[in-house]
């Protein structure tokens, strides 16, 4: 790939993480400014308090997975390709080893080579467009951590809205009302990150 196509790929890439850094940014201001506060005021204060716990955790490791190196294995310096493939022992188990051409050496086992990075990830699970990054040895315990921390920070902004709008239910329309009804039709979408969470599922793993 030329220089210009690159970097116009990974603007477009960086444009993913931005849109998840504002959907997390914007929907906590929201969330915050209207149904949280009638609910610190007038139910409990429990409620800002769980939910700007969860929004930290979900968004300290939303950065960490983002900008963690996620296992990346330098590049050789072969002069040639080695089309052969390489067969190595490990604890008694035979693994045939390909060459990578674009990183020049042979992939250990279960390494694979990410055509969005352009990078041989150690452990590779799946490249995630939303984190801007791929998911491999380094950082899967954070992605996992993030994706669980931002489940239970959905369950919670959801079960908060629903309350505020059963407490309200007899009040006319207003600014909080408004913004709060939204929030219950995206949050009591189950897909989302959840859908981004393949494992196993090679399909979306861009590899070679
Ligand atoms: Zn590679
Ligand atoms: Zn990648």
């Amino acid at each position: 790939m030329d220089e210009g196509k690159w970097q116009s790929a990974s603007f477009c890439k960086s444009l993913m993480a931005c849109f998840t850094t504002c959907m997390i940014l914007g929907c906590s201001c929201l969330f915050f400014a209207f149904p949280c506060a009638f609910l610190a005021v007038n139910v409990s204060i429990a409620f800002p308090i769980v939910a700007g716990i969860l929004f930290i955790l979900c968004f300290t490791t939303f950065l960490i997975t983002s900008f963690m190196d996620p296992g990346i294995l330098h590049r050789g310096k072969a002069m040639h390709d080695n089309l052969d493939p390489k067969i190595v022992k490990v604890n008694g188990i035979l693994f045939h080893l390909k060459w990578c051409r674009a990183c020049q050496f042979y992939r250990p086992p279960r390494c694979s080579h990410c055509r969005v990075c352009n990078v041989c990830i150690e452990d590779f699970d799946h490249h995630c467009k939303w984190v801007n990054n791929c998911v491999g040895r380094r950082n899967y315990r954070f992605f996992f951590l993030f994706v669980l921390f931002l489940t239970l920070y959905k369950l919670t902004l959801l079960g908060s809205c629903i309350t505020y709008l059963v407490l309200n239910h007899h009040k006319s329309m207003s600014v909080e009302k408004s913004v709060t009804y939204p929030f219950c039709l995206n949050l009591g979408n189950t897909r989302g990150y959840s859908c981004n969470w393949p494992i196993s599922t090679k399909e979306e793993s861009f590899m070679n």
